[in-house]
């Protein structure tokens, strides 16, 4: 995926602020943030969409929801919450096409999501 930018990203190739790594996961801060922490959780391998999870994608999409908790303690948001959203498709607003997890927290969220 030569273009992808969150592969881009991955390679070195555009700089970002890394908060956590491991062989399948990476952690980076949002360069556009909606919350006091705001970081995009992202799988190794790129993954476009959660609509190309397969049975094999099980472990990487467990790996990315422990990491997330990992950087939500890390930021020091665990303790009053924070939320996790994987934005889907067009109604969804998926506006990059490899799977991330948004890890927000400092402030309250409503519910519903506008
Ligand atoms: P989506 O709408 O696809 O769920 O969210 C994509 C997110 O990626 C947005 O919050 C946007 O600010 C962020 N983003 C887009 N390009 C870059 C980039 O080059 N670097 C970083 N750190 N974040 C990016
Ligand atoms: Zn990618």
């Amino acid at each position: 995926m030569d273009e992808c930018i969150f592969c881009r990203i991955l390679r070195g190739e555009i700089p970002a602020d890394v908060v956590y790594r491991d062989e399948h996961v990476t952690a980076f801060r949002d360069i556009e943030p909606m919350a006091p922490v705001h970081v995009l959780v992202i799988p190794n391998e790129h993954l476009a969409s959660m609509q190309d999870v397969e049975e094999r994608h099980e472990p990487t999409m467990g790996r990315l929801l422990r990491a997330a908790r990992l950087v939500a303690e890390s930021e020091g948001v665990s303790e009053l919450g924070y939320r996790v959203t994987i934005n889907t498709g067009r109604n969804g607003n998926q506006l990059v096409p490899h799977v991330h997890l948004h890890v927000m927290g400092g402030r309250v969220f409503g519910w519903p999501p506008g």
